[in-house]
């Protein structure tokens, strides 16, 4: 690509790092930022650098958060006792959006992956296990994603606690609420056959 502009070359590069963006749709978000009020790419640049530079994780479960401990985890209403292990920050909006959950969460940063390099020293699962550890938690849950890279990490979390008097438990897994029975991939339809619930469950949240 050859540039009229080493500026318009050098934003559209950096425009360009950012995952999914490549350098046609690049050069036609920098194009539409020249187009727009000066203003707005200040308070984009301005937004993204205040981000950077003071954006904190929370002190006891390492979400995203403005101040050292985050709004959930200050929370005396929320039950300290129950804590749900996610991967990232998306995971913890997503279940505070359905509203069900009155616990709080451990954030990971991550799941073990080998093939990505990622072991568990650079997760954040030591202040997990410690929190446990310290007797405070009675429950775990374990809400990763149901690949296999989210079952090793529960499974390696699940070994370290286990001797610690908690009760561990999963999410379930099975067919998405509205979904007809005989599309469901058949690991999916055997889940739910396996981890069926007591009819009663079935009625809560209708
Ligand atoms: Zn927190």
């Amino acid at each position: 690509m050859e540039f009229s502009s080493k500026l318009l070359e050098r934003a559209v590069n950096e425009m360009s790092r950012l995952p999914g963006i490549g350098k046609r749709t690049a050069l036609r978000l920098v194009l539409h930022l020249l187009k727009q009020p000066k203003d707005q790419t200040l308070f984009l640049s301005e937004a993204l650098t205040a981000m950077r530079e003071d954006i904190r994780f929370c002190e006891s479960c390492h979400n995203i958060s403005d101040v050292e401990v985050c709004e959930i985890c200050s929370n005396a209403a929320r039950n300290h006792a129950v804590v749900c292990v996610v991967e990232d920050v998306r995971d913890v909006m997503a279940i505070e959006n359905t509203g069900q959950f009155r616990g709080i969460y451990h954030v990971l940063s991550g799941k073990i992956s080998p093939i990505d390099g990622v072991g568990p020293g650079q997760l954040n699962i030591a202040s997990l296990v410690a929190k446990v550890q310290a007797g405070t938690v009675q429950e775990v849950i374990f809400a990763l994603s149901p690949t296999m890279e989210g079952d090793t990490t529960n499974f390696y979390i699940y070994r370290q606690i286990k001797d610690y008097g908690v009760t561990t438990s999963a999410i379930a897994r099975g067919i998405a609420v509205g979904d007809e029975l005989e599309y469901a991939d058949e690991v999916t339809l055997g889940r739910s056959i396996l981890q069926r619930v007591p009819f009663e469950n079935s009625l809560k949240g209708q």
